[in-house]
C-alpha cells in the first residue's frame, strides 16, 4: 500500500538545482485530468526534462481542491513515485483517480505518500 517509488523510473538525477514544469492545456476527453511527462536515461529520470500537466477539458469543471489535489498527484510522480493505494482508509494522493478527493476528499500528500518520498531521497 505504500506509495512506493516508481518501479521503471526510481529517482531524478540530484546533479543541482532541477526544475519541475507545471502547465496546464486542453488535452481533450483523454481519461486523464493530469498528466506528468518526464525522459529517462539509464533507468533515471532526467529532471531537467519532467513537466507535469492539468487537462483543463476535466480540471476547468473542479473547484480549486480538485486542482490542487491532481496538481499534487503529478508532483507525486514528477518526484518518482508510482500509483498506491485503495480507496479511503489510509488513501494517499498517489491513488489513480481523482476518486481520491471526490470520494475521499483527499487534496494533500499522505503519510504514504511521505514515506515513499523519503525512500526515494533518503
Ligand atoms: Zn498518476
Amino acid at each position: 500500500m505504500d506509495a512506493d517509488p516508481d518501479e521503471d523510473h526510481p529517482r531524478a538525477y540530484n546533479d543541482g538545482w532541477e526544475q519541475i514544469e507545471a502547465g496546464i492545456g486542453n488535452f481533450g476527453n483523454s481519461g486523464q485530468d493530469g498528466f506528468t511527462s518526464y525522459t529517462c536515461s539509464g533507468g533515471y529520470f532526467v529532471a531537467t526534462q519532467v513537466s507535469t500537466f492539468l487537462n483543463t477539458y476535466y480540471t476547468d469543471a473542479y473547484d480549486t481542491n480538485g486542482r490542487e489535489q491532481v496538481q499534487a498527484h503529478e508532483f507525486g510522480h514528477a518526484l518518482g513515485l508510482g500509483h498506491a493505494g485503495a480507496l479511503c482508509a489510509g488513501i494517499p494522493i498517489m491513488y489513480f483517480s481523482s476518486d481520491r478527493y471526490f470520494t475521499c476528499g483527499i487534496v494533500t500528500p499522505q503519510q504514504d505518500d511521505v514515506n515513499g518520498i523519503n525512500a526515494i531521497y533518503p
